[in-house]
This record gives C-alpha cells, structure tokens and sequence, in this order.
C-alpha cells in the first residue's frame, strides 16, 4: 500500500531522487524586479516594491491596511504589542501548531493558554474555547476577562488556520467579542484561503501572514499584518520603522521602535509571486483533487483518509494531510516514504509538550492528540 503512495507521488512530481514538501516556484517577474531594486540602488526598506507588495496584499485580501515585516515571527510579535497584551496577561490559543505562535506570546511576558481543535478543521474549536471560558473565566466590572483560578487577565485568543484550511473563525470571533477578548489571527499558512468568502487574517483586530520559503508564496523571508482599522496599520508602519518621526534629515523617535519593516529585495520577489498567486493556488487545489480521488480508493479508505477543506471555505491546500489510523501506521509510512525519496513529514510536536510551555494550562486536548498522532503532510509544491 504504501509502495502505491509513493509511486503516485513520482507521478506527479516526477521521479526525482528526493520530493520535497514544498519547494518555491519562481515563474514570473522575479529575477526583473530584483534587477531593478539592485540598478536603483534601493535595496533596503524604503522603494516602491515594499509599498506595492503592501498594496497588492491589501487588494487580495481585503484588508484595509497590510503592514509588511521581516518574517511572520515578528509580525506575530507586533501584533500582541498592538492588541495591547502585556506581562502576565494569558493568551488562549491552540497547541497544534508551528513554536512561533508561542514564542510571540512570550516574547510579551504573557502565557499561552492551549485549547482543543477541530477533527474537521484541524483549527481552533469553538465549542472547545466556549466550553473552557465557561468553566475558568468571569468577565469582572470592568468588562475585563479574567481566569478564575489565578485572576490573570485573558487578553487575547489566537487561532490558526492549520496547514491553510480555514477554522471556524466566525464563531471563535464571536465568542472573542462576547468575553472581551481580542482576536488575533495567525494566518501564517493560509494565504488565498477564504472562510464564506472573506479571507483569513481578516476577521479580527489583526491577522498576520508569513512568506517564508515553504508558505504558499514567498520573499525568502517576510511577513505581513493584516487590519481593518486603518488607524492601527498605520501606528503598526510606525513601529517596525524604529517609531521615527518623520522629518527629512532628523533623527527623532517617539517611542520603542522595532526594525521590523521589509526589504525592498524581498518585497520585489513578493509583488513577483502576488501576479501568480492565483495560478498557484488553482494548481495547488488540482492536486489536492488528484490527492482526494486517489485515496478515495478501496484499497486506502480502510487505512487513511485524505483531509479536504472544510464546509463553505476555499482552502489553499498549502500541505496536504493525510491522516491514518494510529500512531504505528503514522510512524510506518514516515519511515517508508521518507525511505523512498518522497518527503513528508508529522505535524508539529504539540507545544504543551515543549520544555518551554510544558507548564502552561490545557483543556483535555482531546482532538489534538488525536490527529499529532495520525496526521502526515505529503509533498504539496506548486507543479510546474
Ligand atoms: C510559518 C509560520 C509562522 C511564521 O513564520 P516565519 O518563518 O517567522 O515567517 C507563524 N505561525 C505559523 C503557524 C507558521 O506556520
């Protein structure tokens, strides 16, 4: 059986000696426009790329203001400071994702609080954060949000859209509203996913994209805020510019700044993969239906299923997931394809199990320790 993966696989990516999981493409205007940042001389944080990238973010997404950053780490980190967390505060979020989420919360002094996800969306459940708001937090007379046990102050709840597929993001933005909680996206992996049409990142106070070379497009390294509150986009350019106030040769600063803004060089390979994104995500979601019908076969169904995008989203598909029956077929089929040259790998090590985090407070974690269990990621790339 798993001999028959492998083969497909070769079939689709062709029968080279190692299948990544996701390569980049650079198809386009890619090589011109880097060209051009290097016979302009604009090279740095200041040219028309970085601007137009932010632009044509802001167009796609539908975010009135897109704020582009260094890497989707620090636009993660950004975005805590602009909601507004600080030392001691909790932050509710999932423990089925990439360290970085958690990383940004403790880069604040602020402690992640891990809730379950969804078997069908592999995000953050609504009924799982509902069920443990109800049990562990009050909301106080100052309309704050607090744990019950430890009076700490429950500031904001960070979802992510796992492998790109859309969580049940309207209904964890509607609990966030009712409790007081600001609602922070991580976005990172599901560029050109859309949930009932609008497009993830851009259903709550911020939402945050990541351009590293394995996303879905890439600036080699960059990232991206998301707002809806042109006010805020515009404090956030201050801010990942060292909080300079401008002036045409002063040198003044009006609060602790960050060198958090994007290079025109990476910039300039973004707005190259912007002109193609669409291009990419059909050709990503063609192989997902090639995935889909392969594995709706006799001879898998017993033993696998392919995951697919959840109800009313368009998933950009960014890694395929197969899930299996146990951790031993989990295991078995890493080894095997990994053996034979086709990449794939595990989902995170859940990050209630990292040293770091090894203390933070859980619910049952029910679904999540089911899927780190079964789920595999299979090569994804853009096929050209
Ligand atoms: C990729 C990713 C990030 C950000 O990564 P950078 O490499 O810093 O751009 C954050 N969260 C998740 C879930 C990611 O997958």
């Amino acid at each position: 059986m798993y001999q028959k993966i492998v083969d497909f696989i070769k079939e689709i990516y062709g029968d080279s000696s190692s299948i990544p999981l996701h390569a980049p493409v650079f198809t386009g205007n890619e090589k011109e426009y880097l060209n051009e940042c290097i016979d302009t001389t604009f090279v740095s944080s200041v040219g028309k790329f970085v601007d137009r990238f932010e632009a044509m973010v802001s167009e796609y997404t539908g975010a009135k203001r897109a704020v582009v950053c260094v890497n989707g780490t620090n636009a993660l980190h950004l975005a805590m400071l602009l909601s507004g967390v600080e030392r001691e505060d909790e932050v509710l979020t999932q423990a089925l994702t990439f360290v970085a989420t958690c990383n940004a919360i403790s880069y604040i002094g602020a402690q992640p609080v891990f809730i379950d996800v969804d078997q069908d969306t592999l995000g953050l459940s609504p009924v799982a954060l509902k069920k443990w708001l109800t049990e562990n937090a009050i909301i106080d007379a100052q309309r704050v949000c607090r744990n019950k046990a430890n009076g700490k102050r429950i500031k904001a709840c960070i979802p992510m859209h796992t492998f790109g597929h859309p969580c049940r993001i309207e209904e964890i933005a509607e609990i966030c509203r009712e409790y007081h909680i600001e609602l922070i996206e991580d976005a990172a992996e599901s560029i050109g996913s859309f949930y009932k049409g609008k497009h993830t990142g851009t259903f709550g106070k911020i939402g945050i994209l990541s351009f590293n070379g394995n996303k879905t497009i890439t600036t080699g390294g960059g990232g991206m805020l998301l707002f809806n509150d042109e006010e805020l986009g515009k404090l956030a350019k201050h801010l990942t510019t060292q909080a300079k106030v401008p002036h045409r040769w002063e040198f003044v600063h009006d609060h602790i700044g960050y060198n958090y803004r994007m290079p025109n060089l990476n910039a300039a390979i973004g707005c190259a993969q912007m002109e193609q994104i669409e291009k990419f995500i059909q050709n990503k979601r063609e192989t997902a239906r090639k995935y889909e019908q392969f594995f709706k076969s006799e001879l898998f169904t017993p033993h696998l299923t392919f995951f697919t995008e959840p109800a009313e989203c368009r998933s950009n598909y960014w890694l395929n997931v197969i899930i299996l029956k146990d951790k031993k077929a989990q295991q078995e089929f890493l080894q095997y394809s990994n053996d034979h040259g086709i990449m794939t790998r595990p989902a995170w090590c859940l990050m209630n199990k990292l040293p770091m985090f090894r203390h933070c407070q859980t619910d049952q974690l029910e679904n999540t320790i089911l899927l780190e269990e079964r789920i595999v990621n299979i090569p994804s790339s853009v096929r050209i």
